[in-house]
């Protein structure tokens, strides 16, 4: 096979194939640490929190996780899709993390501005949870979502949790409107044609980027290429450069949103493009909008010294390997200032 300088490297495969190996094999066992007799606090069970509060056990301290949540995973367990990612994965590395004597307290709300007691150290590892909102007219109409309302509650359904009817956030014989075109729209969409959806369509704000390869976007910068994922490929239509002007109703509940086809033009001090609306409008029909625009960085207050911040608390939404990069660099502070 021809493989361009573009064709993905396997590392992902590589370190699986690994990991898999070592687990069955047996070389993945828990390993007891010295006690050193400090007491960490990590606040927020999802990969950062996870991390972090591996490298501090190692370390010797005695580790207590708390998360609101009922059981820990963050994101991993109530965020992506399970058909993106196997939870079984997720409880082999906490019973591994329990053993070695991580303690977890989870349906616990911390209120990050009264700390419990008795600890020489916190870590925030709250996440950024506050959804990016679209305050268009309309916006009040029944059957308008947060992704991570369908996505979590999902996951609940998968893990054998029911909910009822009023609560339900489910695509089943809709049209379903996605807005936004990242990696959260696609689970939804992956979700949406899971749970029967009639169809699905995802629309972007951004003009459709180039396949492959942007020159504009060189190694080592975050490659701005369409990115096409097993959901996509599952079925659904994709536009690009539109807007949405208002949610459209009948009898208190959405029934489509009107958008307009805007044109991004390119800034000439190297700043953002500027959007200009061409007057092109038409209308959507959606039975059910998921709004999957991204999520606000989270504002933290000032700490004492002996706070410290990790994962998309600290950085604002990012992927799963920054956060336990974030919470691994956090308990090396941590083991260095305390
Ligand atoms: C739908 C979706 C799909 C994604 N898919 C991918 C992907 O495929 N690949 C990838 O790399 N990244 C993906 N991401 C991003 C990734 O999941 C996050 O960047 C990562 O989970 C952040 O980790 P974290 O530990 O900082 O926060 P989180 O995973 O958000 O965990 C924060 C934890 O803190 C808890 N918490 C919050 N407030 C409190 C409180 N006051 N008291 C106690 N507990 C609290 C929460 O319950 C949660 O368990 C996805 C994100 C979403 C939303």
């Amino acid at each position: 096979m021809k493989l361009s300088c573009d064709e993905p490297v396997t590392i992902r495969e590589n370190e699986a194939a690994i990991i898999e190996a070592a687990f069955r094999e047996g070389y993945v066992i828990p390993v007891m640490p010295q006690r050193n007799g400090k007491q960490v606090a990590v606040i927020g069970a999802g990969p950062a929190g996870l991390a972090a509060a591996n490298q501090l056990n190692r370390k010797g301290y005695t580790v207590t996780l708390f998360d609101k949540a009922e059981a820990p995973g963050g994101l991993l367990r109530f965020g992506i899709p399970n058909f993106k990612l196997n939870k079984n994965i997720i409880d082999r590395r906490i019973q591994l993390l329990k053993a070695e004597g991580i303690r977890f307290e989870m349906n616990t709300t911390i209120d990050p501005t009264h700390l419990p007691e008795g600890f020489d150290a916190y870590c925030i590892c709250t996440g950024a949870e506050t959804p990016r909102d679209l305050l268009i007219p309309g916006r009040e109409l029944k059957g308008i979502h947060f992704a991570l309302e369908m996505l979590s509650q999902q996951n609940r359904i998968v893990e054998g949790q029911t909910f009822s009817k009023d609560k339900l956030v489910s695509a089943k014989g809709k049209k379903v409107l996605v807005i936004g075109g990242g990696d959260t729209g696609s689970d939804c969409i992956g979700t949406s044609i899971r749970q029967g959806a009639i169809s699905v369509t995802q629309i972007e704000i951004m003009p459709q980027p180039p396949v492959g390869h942007n020159d504009a976007t060189p190694w080592p910068q975050w490659p701005v290429v369409l990115k096409t994922t097993s959901s996509h490929e599952e079925g659904c239509t994709r536009r690009w450069s539109l807007t949405s002007n208002q949610f459209i109703g009948k009898n208190g509940k959405v029934t489509g949103v009107e958008v307009e086809q805007v044109e991004w033009t390119p800034s000439t001090d190297g700043g953002r493009p500027t959007m200009v609306p061409t007057g092109k409008k038409e209308i959507i029909e959606a039975d059910i909008v998921l709004l999957a625009m991204g999520f606000l960085k989270p504002e933290q207050p000032e700490f004492p010294k002996n706070v410290f911040i990790a994962g998309d608390a600290a950085t604002g939404a990012s992927l799963v390997v920054r956060a336990m990069a974030g919470g691994r660099k956090i308990a090396a502070e941590i083991d260095k200032t305390i």
